[in-house]
């Protein structure tokens, strides 16, 4: 084998994906097509889940510098009347981290791709495309512009939304009904324009719906539905006249602008034998809520424990669980995001609702451990009394989240964290058993249970995938 794992394509979520393998352990080759990082963004915001999984990576430090606290969205009438304020707390939040952060996308990815090289055994081979796969009982080769090959144990496709892999596995996609056109346009303020204010603000209007957004430092974004007669290629004279409402040419320089097409859709089958799918590979989404490259970053959280688990010999069908698990919760940002683009597409003045918006955390669909009303929640991150992150204190393994450790203490070599989450009280259990990826397995209020939870088939009998138990 050249590698455990072969990884197409380097975007953010390939990046992370060859980080959270490299700190396994697991040998892994990562293959760009492109010879240069994409120097633009079109990512701008990423949550708190994300922020924990860069922790995870062990790249928070690096990420930071590329980021802001986000302030959160507003939804506007034409009249400019606030209809929805999706307005995130400026404090510190369940994930350990702040709930929102905006992000030079650029900047991420570089700390991604730097990343990479803390370890001797991933390789980042650039400039070179995968032009197909074969794969058998025992091994999976990849084929690479040139002639060359590769043979590793499973290979990821993260090589976004025209996916060569996701077509090789012969995989399809549904689609969740959202197809509109949007100019992108990224701007640097050449002077402060503090009237434009910290909030995303979507500006709701049937005729021309658009969306402001704060980027980091003099960056500002500006989003522009186009009309069916609209060209796709945009000059820069029309991108002034359409921002003239918000910001004239001698107050910004203009760094890019571009076309996109915005698509809602999810992949019928996310692994076929040895060949999997993350990222924009697997789902797409309008960036309404900002949760795209979220929901790929998840993705990866969720997959590299269990292709670690599966490496070190544990059953395969531990890896189906993965597009189960991923595809129930992406769904549910999709179709929340779809919702909300109908509202910014279709909302006339005085006719829409009006309130607050909160953030969700949808849970996981069946898969890894019992679905019990903890297991399959996206868990809180506490602090050990001595101030560590959990998810640090447990070197990213799986932990107990108890409201009383010592009960457990004695019991088992599985780290226990002391902490409060509500949902223990709601359902009524002391503790639950929180897994790598920052989710629970279960919840359970004793050592009988603990001991039931992970010997239990749902769980593929943990005491297997983690031999400190
Ligand atoms: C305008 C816009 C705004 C957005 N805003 C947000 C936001 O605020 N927050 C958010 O979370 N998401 C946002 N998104 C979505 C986000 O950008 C994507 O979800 C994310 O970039 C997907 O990452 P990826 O790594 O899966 O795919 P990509 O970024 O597309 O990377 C795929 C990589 O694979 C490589 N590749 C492809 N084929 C091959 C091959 N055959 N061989 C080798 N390499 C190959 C490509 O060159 C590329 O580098 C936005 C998207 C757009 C368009």
């Amino acid at each position: 084998m050249d590698a455990q794992v072969g990884i197409i394509g380097c975007g953010p979520i390939g990046a992370l994906l060859g980080n959270l393998l490299g700190r396994r352990g697991i040998s892994t080759i990562v293959v760009e097509k492109q010879p240069k990082p994409f120097g633009l963004p079109r990512a701008i915001h990423f949550d708190g889940e994300a922020m924990r999984v860069f922790q995870a990576a062990g790249l928070a430090e690096q990420v930071l510098p590329s980021t802001m606290v986000g302030r959160g969205m507003l939804f506007k009438d034409s009249a400019d009347n606030v209809l929805i304020d999706w307005s995130r707390e400026q404090s510190i939040g369940p994930m350990g981290w702040y709930e929102s952060y905006r992000v030079h996308q650029p900047g991420l990815e570089k700390a991604l791709v730097d990343g990479l090289s803390r370890f001797d055994d991933v390789q980042l081979k650039r400039g070179n495309a995968v032009t197909g796969m074969s794969q058998d009982q025992d091994k999976v080769t990849l084929q690479l512009e040139g002639g060359e090959t590769h043979t590793c144990e499973y290979i990821v496709g993260c090589d976004g939304a025209t996916s060569m892999l996701r077509d090789a596995m012969g995989v399809g996609v549904d689609d969740l009904g959202y197809k509109e056109r949007w100019l992108v346009v990224d701007l640097m303020l050449k002077a402060p324009r503090e009237d434009l204010g910290d909030y995303s603000i979507q500006f709701c209007d049937e005729e021309n719906p658009a969306t402001y957004v704060r980027g980091i430092g003099d960056r500002r974004r500006w989003e522009m539905r186009l009309k069916p007669s609209e060209p796709d290629v945009v000059s820069d004279e029309v991108v002034w006249e359409k921002l003239s409402r918000w910001i004239e040419p001698h107050e910004a320089d203009l760094e890019r602008s571009a076309v996109y097409t915005f698509r809602s859709c999810v992949a019928q089958d996310w692994r076929k034998g040895r060949c999997l799918i993350a990222g924009d590979a697997a789902h797409q989404m309008p960036p309404f809520m900002g949760q795209g490259m979220c929901a790929g970053i998840r993705d990866v959280a969720n997959l590299a424990w269990k292709l670690d688990a599966v490496l070190k010999g544990n059953d395969r069908q531990l890896l189906d669980t993965y597009g189960e698990e991923r595809e129930k919760n992406v769904r549910q940002f999709i179709e929340l995001t779809v919702r909300l683009g109908k509202l910014i597409n279709q909302t006339a003045a005085g006719n829409a609702p009006t309130g607050t918006m909160k953030s969700i955390w949808p849970s996981l669909g069946d898969g890894f451990g019992r679905r019990d009303g903890v297991g399959g929640e996206l868990a809180p991150q506490v602090r050990t009394p001595d101030g560590q992150l959990a998810d640090d204190y447990a070197e990213n393994r799986f932990y107990l989240l108890a409201k009383d450790p010592e009960n457990y203490r004695s019991a088992s070599t599985l780290p226990v964290i002391k902490g409060h989450w509500d949902k223990l009280d709601e359902i009524g259990f002391n503790a639950a058993l929180i897994r790598p990826d920052g989710y629970a397995a279960g919840g359970v209020n004793s050592t009988g249970d603990l001991i039931g939870l992970c010997t239990d088939a749902t769980t593929f009998g943990l005491l297997d995938l983690e031999p400190s138990l």
